[in-house]
């Protein structure tokens, strides 16, 4: 059985809302489950939220709960009807939540008349139809259809950045962020970031309750890969929001931005998740394109700490199937002659970095089968796995949410640990467990990285080399 080093973020919804639809992604390899609060109301995420701790706990696996908070997104209001409009023609675009004509589309942002510039284009649908305004008058703007479309009720706008005022965290984002929180989410994901003072507000909110949580920055605004290092070294993680980021730049300029991205985040040592449309003609198809097979594979050999599905699994029609082919990608780019997993950085920073790099290169020199973490806070597995060991990271921590944090990180297998404090008695019931777990097998080394005395967070300071017996 060959282990998957990285991992996979899959949207949850209505595609797989039954326990049952649950169970076969987890089984087909996520990692972690993204609750859109773009879409849904609490009861719908609050329902899946629960569905989902059932059925990881049921698989036995720790699978981490992502909400992703939908920022300043500025959607269509409500249409009479859907309709289609034709390259060539003409519309008008008025501030509102519904409208009953045709041709005037309601658009629901405060001062659309004021923010907006003769000459500004304006998509849809992920940029899909695509308008240039042409005049505006009043309240009201006339705009050209550069690229026609079917326009419906709540169809996702997108609006020159410099256009959007205001706070990235909306009035609606802190309610849903405060429900995630009383939910006990693993992760924030805030879209829209524009600085690392945007990732702030939302730390200050967790700690106002009680429950700091890591903070995962979509980059998906000019803004952002501005000023990438400040976002990323304020964040614990990065989004390569690929949906906003592709409306914003031009797509032969999508890549070079991914790989800048990336390139920021291992210097700072953060992890990256690769997002949206990667396995995209999947929502309808058994099996996915030539080019985005090798767009997954490639994210892969760029060195992403995860990949993530939207719509193949929240709403598409083969999920299960998207998630395993994924993952099957995955794992064969990793295991073939041109992955290089290189570590995160040329320098550690630290003792606990240092000893988690004299642990990964010792597990090399003398061919270690495991890496073995003992982890309160995680901070040891994300050491070594910062240092990208040739062999897996086996994490144990008797923490869940520590585990269920952990699912996100590359080449990390959470696992379950009694709240041990004897050095011995752990090594004797880790070993124990991976054996019978049939990760490892008698006169195999495994080499282990803790801090003693153990049990207390973030203390990394000790490697031990145990035969297994
Ligand atoms: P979204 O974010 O799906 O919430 O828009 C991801 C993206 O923009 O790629
Ligand atoms: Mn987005």
């Amino acid at each position: 059985m060959a282990i998957r080093r990285t991992k996979l973020v899959c949207t949850l919804g209505p595609a797989c809302d039954t326990p049952g639809g649950l169970r076969a992604l987890i089984d087909a390899g996520m990692d972690v489950a993204r609750l859109n609060f773009s879409h849904g109301t609490h009861e719908d995420h609050g329902a899946r939220f629960s569905r989902l701790r059932e059925a990881s706990d049921a698989a036995r696996k720790s699978v981490a709960a992502l909400q992703d908070l939908c920022g300043p997104k500025v959607r269509a209001g409500a249409l009479a009807a859907p309709f289609s409009l034709g390259a060539g023609t003409r519309i008008t675009l008025v501030e509102g939540d519904a409208s009953s004509a045709e041709d005037v589309v309601p658009i629901q942002y405060e001062g659309l008349a004021g923010d907006v510039r003769v000459g500004d284009k304006v998509l849809f649908d992920d940029g899909r139809i695509v308008l240039e305004v042409e005049k505006i008058a009043g309240d009201v703007v006339h705009a050209l259809v550069v690229q026609g479309g079917g326009m419906r009720s709540h169809i996702g706008v997108h609006l020159p950045s410099r256009t959007m005022r205001g706070s990235a965290l909306t009035d609606k984002d802190k309610e849903d962020l405060i429900f995630g929180l009383s939910l006990g989410v693993d992760f924030v994901a805030l879209s829209f970031v524009r600085r690392a003072d945007d990732l702030k507000l939302v730390r200050e909110i967790c700690n106002e309750w009680g429950k700091p949580t890591p903070v995962i920055a979509k980059i998906e605004t000019p803004d952002a890969v501005d000023n990438l290092e400040s976002v990323v070294a304020a964040s614990d993680g990065v989004m390569v929001a690929r949906g906003d980021l592709g409306d914003e730049f031009p797509p032969e300029q999508e890549t070079v931005i991914q790989r800048q991205i990336l390139t920021v985040a291992r210097r700072v040592k953060r992890p990256v998740i690769v997002a949206t449309e990667m396995l995209q003609s999947m929502t309808k198809s058994t099996r996915p394109t030539r080019a985005e097979a090798s767009d997954v594979a490639n994210a892969v050999f760029s060195g992403a700490d995860a990949l993530m599905l939207s719509g193949e699994t929240a709403t598409g029609d083969h999920p299960q199937l998207a998630c395993d082919m994924m993952s099957r990608i995955a794992v064969e780019a990793e295991k073939s002659a041109f992955y290089e997993a290189a570590p995160y950085a040329s320098r550690a920073t630290g003792v606990p970095e240092a000893v988690a790099r004299g642990a990964v290169n010792t597990a090399k020199e003398i061919g270690a089968k495991f890496l073995v973490a003992f982890t309160e806070s995680g901070s040891s597995a994300t050491n070594v796995s910062l240092a990208r060991p040739t062999v897996p990271i086996i994490a144990f921590s008797p923490n869940r949410q520590t585990r269920r944090r952990m699912a996100l990180l590359w080449g990390v297998i959470p696992r379950e640990l009694p709240a041990l404090r004897d050095i011995e008695k752990l090594v004797d019931w880790c070993t124990a467990d991976v054996m019978g777990a049939g990760l490892a097998s008698p006169g195999e080394r495994v080499v282990m990285v803790f801090g003693a005395p153990v049990g207390v967070p973030g203390s990394t300071n000790s490697i031990r080399v145990h035969v297994v017996r």
